[in-house]
């Protein structure tokens, strides 16, 4: 799904116009200038369509999600971006704090997006839903002897569990929602029974758990089920194989439901074709948008009714933890705190 030659051509400040030709982020009407961490071919296509359907040209920079935001911060009034596209409500949430986005009332956004995936002021909009789920391997562990992340902390678990390390802004978010719901403390004895019973100190990414599961150094990993998505459609045969050992437990289905995060987009503060924008927006939130935006990395739609990849049927339906997100953002310090606090490296 990450196509290296693709991403080494559009590096760091490249721009490029999907229609091609002359006076790219110029004053002229009919433009969007969008900085996106995202590098799909099908995003292209979905841009493609949206410039047939508008005649508003499509600009993208693409770059990793903390050097846009950083980006953003350094143009400031000055920069051409109109929209922002981002992974993790956290980072979004950093991006409205420090001024880089703008408030947008939608009707139709409001009707796409449901209320806790979007900021209670408009300055972001969810456009797919990710869920952080523990994966196990399926020779070593019966799908009932996993009941949610609170049951992680037990003692059957110790020494075989592997997560990635607190750094992360997943694991933040993940604590973060549980700092909001249960309270700090409650949340600090959960990351302190999970350092218990960690298989090893924190390394690697959600794939790489995957991967020390199938190598024997533990049985069960809190990861982002995309990732599975990624390892099975993988070219890497070893890594396909990896992924054929995982089963999915989605946690949280007695109680909140399974912790959701998304990948979203805000107009910018400094954006110059604020109207585009917002129809660039609402183009991604519709159903056609929303099946390709979610399919392109094993992801959920935010939009009900949107079918879902035959990959994310196959593991069922669940329960989502409807949390508002903002909440994630809010917590965050909080929980970098906790981290540091209980050893979780
Ligand atoms: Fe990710």
């Amino acid at each position: 799904m990450i196509e290296s030659k693709r991403a080494a051509f559009l590096m760091w400040g490249v721009i490029f116009s999907l229609a091609g030709g002359g006076n790219l982020f110029g004053e002229a009407k009919g433009v969007v200038n969008v900085y996106s961490h995202r590098h799909y071919e099908s995003d292209r296509r979905l841009y493609e369509l949206f410039e047939q359907m508008t005649s508003i040209r499509v600009n993208i920079v693409k770059a990793g999600a903390d050097q846009l935001i950083e980006r953003l911060r350094v143009e400031g009034r000055q920069s051409p971006a109109d929209i922002l596209i981002t992974v993790d409500a956290g980072r979004l949430y950093k991006a409205k704090s420090l001024g880089l986005l703008q408030p947008v009332s939608s009707e139709l956004l409001e009707a796409n997006i449901p209320p806790h995936l979007r900021d209670p002021e408009g300055n972001w909009f969810g456009l797919t839903q990710r869920t952080r789920v523990i994966v196990y391997h399926k020779d070593r562990v019966q799908p009932n002897e996993l009941s949610g992340y609170e049951d992680l902390v037990d003692e059957k678990w110790r020494g075989r569990l592997l997560v990635r390390s607190s750094s992360d802004l997943y694991n933040q978010s993940l604590l973060a929602a549980m700092i909001a719901k249960r309270g700090p403390a409650d949340a600090k004895k959960w990351a302190e029974g999970i350092v218990r019973n960690m298989a090893r100190r924190p390394k690697g990414n959600d794939r790489d758990q995957m991967k020390a599961i199938a190598a024997g150094l533990g049985d069960i990993a809190i990861v982002n089920s995309y990732y599975l998505g990624l390892l099975l459609n993988s070219e890497n045969e070893e890594e396909r194989k990896v992924g054929q050992l995982m089963g999915v437990h989605f946690p949280g289905q007695r109680g909140s439901g399974v912790h959701v995060n998304v990948s979203g987009a805000g107009v910018t503060a400094s954006s110059k074709n604020r109207e585009n924008a917002i129809k660039l927006l609402e183009f991604l939130s519709g159903d056609r948008s929303q099946q390709v935006f979610a399919d392109a990395n094993f992801e959920y739609p935010v939009k009900r009714g949107v079918p879902w990849s035959e990959l994310l049927t196959s593991w069922g339906e669940f329960r989502a933890d409807e949390i508002d997100l903002s909440l994630l953002g809010k917590h965050n310090s909080e929980a970098v705190r906790i981290f540091n606090e209980v050893g979780w490296r």
